[in-house]
């Protein structure tokens, strides 16, 4: 069988292509992964998000080679690797726990992956340079792990994952041990490193900002199979499924209740609360659908009344974040309830609860999910 090998110290030469096809884990009668196809482009960072149970690190632990598939194939530039062992792989792997060994320096601990590949010992002194430099940790060469802090020790993990220089990297929830400050940190230095790197990252989180972030496209798992995939951009403002709306940041989702054709490119619904709204475009919308409205698409107060869809409301909750002014307000005479953010500048009006105001949005900022 043809093997896609590389010497020990040889470089590749950027990130590989990772086809997935029909890939399934099934234990006893539970279906942990159902049947599931992704292509992920060299040199792509690709996230996979979803609640805990979803099948996020089966799907990953199927790609390092730790969890045996049921079925399916996993190729990696035109081969597929399922039936080689996780050393052939010549894939990285991070995870949450830095899995580091705690009785060897940081440098013994960098260069180990390159020592059990037989490596000369002037080369893996070089190269473990080398990638404690990517991670800027030159200075700590000679600590124990146990002396550095809990980033530190993330980004030795790192180094080290990346030294044989894998074409791919999975990293598991690499973030989650740390707090919020040293995730934002990490979250720059890990994005940094993959492009210094170009390598394919395949990245597990149940956090979607780090998701937003950090990648290039994201794949939503719900119950062991993928909901959507797209940029964090399609996702957010283009979402199939409630599931997919609400996982994806806010918004205020209603199901329609009837859909009346108004005039060219033009549907008129009507929300659960009864509520008229004209939405555009050619969106099968009718009963059994979804409506949905990101709550930063609303204005509230002056301009509102200029919008194709204006209503009267009254303020029902209103909150003042540093960076946003949040507001629930119900819409007058059907009680539909819209979530609004607003990004407030110098004079941006503030509507205490209780208060009337106009809000409105635009037809085209509505969008219809098919569940
Ligand atoms: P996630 O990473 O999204 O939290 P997992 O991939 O860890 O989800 O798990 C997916 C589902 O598969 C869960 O319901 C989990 O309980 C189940 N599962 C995982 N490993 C095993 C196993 N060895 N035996 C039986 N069920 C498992």
């Amino acid at each position: 069988m043809a093997r896609r090998s590389q010497a020990p110290g040889q470089a590749s030469l950027g990130g590989a292509a990772v086809s997935i096809r029909n890939l399934s884990k099934r234990y006893n009668n539970f279906n942990a992964v159902i049947p599931t196809t992704i292509d992920i482009e060299s040199g792509d960072f690709f996230a996979i998000i979803g609640p805990s149970g979803s099948g996020k690190s089966t799907l990953l632990g199927m790609i390092a080679g730790y969890i045996d598939p049921t079925a399916g194939q996993i190729v990696i530039d035109g081969h597929d690797i399922v039936p080689e062992p996780i050393y052939r792989r010549n894939i990285g792997m991070v995870f949450q726990n830095y899995a580091l060994f705690p009785h060897m320096t940081v440098a013994e601990n960098v260069g180990y992956p390159l020592r059990i590949r037989g490596v000369p010992r002037d080369e893996v002194a070089r190269r473990v340079n080398e990638s404690l430099g990517m991670v800027r940790l030159d200075a700590f060469a000679t600590r124990l792990p146990s002396q550095l802090s809990g980033g530190q020790q993330q980004r030795v993990a790192l180094a080290r994952s990346s030294i044989y220089k894998p074409s791919i990297l999975l990293m598991d929830e690499p973030l989650g041990a740390l707090d919020k400050n040293l995730r934002d940190e990490m979250q720059e230095e890990i994005k940094r490193f993959q492009q210094e790197m170009g390598v394919t990252v395949i990245y597990v989180t149940h956090d979607q900002q780090e998701a937003a972030f950090l990648a290039d496209r994201i794949a939503i798992m719900r119950d062991g199979s993928l909901t959507q995939i797209g940029s964090p951009r399609e996702l957010y403002e283009h979402p199939n499924s409630r599931f997919v709306a609400e996982f994806l940041g806010e918004a205020s989702i209603f199901a329609v209740k009837a859909a009346i054709p108004s005039g060219p490119g033009q549907t008129r619904i009507v929300l659960e609360g009864g509520t008229q709204v004209v939405i555009r475009g050619d969106k099968a919308a009718g009963p059994g659908k979804f409506a949905c409205i990101r709550p930063e698409r609303i204005t509230v107060g002056s301009g509102a009344a200029t919008l194709d869809n204006h209503y009267t409301a009254t303020v029902r909750e209103c909150l003042y974040t540093p960076g946003s002014i949040r507001y629930r307000v119900e819409l007058a005479g059907t009680g539909d309830m819209m979530k609004i953010r607003v990004l407030p500048q110098m004079n941006t009006e503030f509507f205490e609860t209780g208060t009337q105001v106009d809000v409105g949005w635009s037809s085209s900022d509505m969008t219809i999910l098919k569940d």
